[in-house]
């Protein structure tokens, strides 16, 4: 270890809010972070975009024209009834035929014991076969009106009464605009020559809020440079699509904010241009360091591969130091991080992984591997917080020898993950 790292420690125990301290960049730093580098195979299986969305991709970001639900949420609920039913009818199965073989054993015992041949009673039925369906499944169910006074103006029922219009499919909307290719579609970072203003390493954070529409939407992004800790950009994004709620428990954003920043035109105007305010740091090697930043990144509907994502890093620890526990019970797992709660995560980062819940979340790993309390008090989260947290504790797993000794174990599990 180079002594250039042993002058960034960071205090144990310390609960004093974050203050970047700057990290040189030595070389030997530098290629540690590099190897830090997920591949894209595991970017993509822990919910990052790797690539521009395909035409398919983007037909199922559309909504239903009836029921407004995202056909992609339909199709996932599909194949998950699909699979359901499948298991029901194999159990169903698997139980009439033993009660077949049940029959068949009683019927030989009766034809050896008597000579009547009464075959009406308890013969095999239906082995599981459905009977045709008359009446199609109605899948797509909806109000076509509006709610007014306490009733839908379709129907005049109440608002929590069944839906009038039913369909057997769902049909998504028509598109004439290329609206869903503008809300969803992704943007590489250029590939070129890096420029001046670009960092070697950037840390991430970003808060979100929810649209009508009910999908997570960008409303403050904020950058740190990696080394010297410096706020490259920390900007409210004044968010070009209708609003439900800011999610301001979470964000810590409120709407008088919002309005204050762009009266004063601080704030960056919709998600297009906070991504190309990102864009003038980042080069195509550029290291993004984050927490579950395929949020941040899908947020930007940004494609970036050069990422060190913190939450990655601590699930596959954890799982090292499960898979050493179960290996060999009386050896101590080889990370003592004190985290019990991790599941894949959702590939397509539908079901969002809060930064501020959960043994791995940044609230937990911070206060347990840097000593420090974050997301705390009743104004949400610091975008600049969080996201020098994120950036500490990849310093704490590069500058730690007890983490560096899991480094190739770490390696395995991490390309494992992809699989
Ligand atoms: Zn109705
Ligand atoms: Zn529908």
């Amino acid at each position: 270890m180079s002594s250039a790292l042993q002058q960034y420690r960071i205090t144990p125990n310390s609960t004093t809010s974050s203050v970047a301290v700057p990290i040189t960049p030595t070389p030997d730093y530098v290629a540690q972070l590099n190897s830090l580098v997920h591949s894209q195979e595991v970017l993509a299986s822990t919910g990052y975009i790797v690539k521009e969305l395909s035409d398919e991709d983007l037909e199922s970001k559309k909504r239903c024209s009836g029921c407004g639900i995202q056909m992609l949420r339909l199709q996932k609920n599909e194949k998950r009834n699909e699979k359901r039913n499948e298991q029901r009818n194999n159990k169903k199965k698997d139980k009439e035929h033993a009660q077949d073989e049940g029959n068949l054993e009683r019927a030989c015992a009766v034809s050896v014991s008597s000579s009547s041949s009464d075959t009406s009673s308890d013969g095999p039925v239906s082995h599981g076969v459905a009977l045709p369906n008359s009446t199609p499944r109605m899948r797509c169910k909806f109000h076509s009106g509006w709610l007014h006074l306490k009733a839908w103006s379709c129907c005049g029922k109440n608002p929590t009464d069944p839906p009038c219009v039913q369909r057997e499919y769902h049909i998504p909307r028509s598109d004439v605009s290329g609206e869903t290719e503008r809300l969803w579609q992704h943007h590489p970072t250029k590939i070129g020559q890096t420029q001046f203003s670009h960092r070697a390493a950037v840390a991430i954070d970003c808060e979100m809020g929810t649209t009508m529409s009910n999908d997570s939407e960008l409303i403050r992004v904020t950058l740190l440079d990696y080394f010297s800790g410096q706020v490259l950009i920390d900007k409210l994004v004044w968010p070009d699509v209708p609003m439900l709620h800011l999610n301001t428990r979470f964000s810590g954003i409120r709407w008088p904010d919002l309005h204050n920043a762009r009266r004063k035109r601080s704030c960056l105007f919709g998600r297009d241009n906070a991504r190309a305010a990102v864009l003038k740091f980042i080069g195509p090697s550029t290291i993004v360091v984050g927490h579950s930043a395929h949020n941040d990144l899908t947020s930007l509907r940004w494609i970036h591969h050069r990422i060190v994502d913190t939450y990655i890093l601590e699930s596959a620890l954890k799982e090292a130091a499960e898979k050493a526990v179960t290996e060999s019970p009386q050896k101590t797992p080889v990370e003592p991080t004190t985290v019990s709660d991790t599941s894949p995560k959702n590939a397509d980062g539908g079901q969002k992984r809060p930064k501020g819940r959960g043994l791995l979340s940044l609230k937990t790993l911070s206060k347990v591997k840097l000593g420090r309390e974050i997301q705390v008090g009743r104004n949400g989260h610091d975008s600049i917080e969080d996201a020098l947290a994120a950036r500490d504790l990849v310093h704490v797993y590069l500058t730690s020898e007890d983490n560096r000794a899991v480094h190739e174990i770490l390696d395995e599990e991490i390309r494992s993950m992809a699989t």
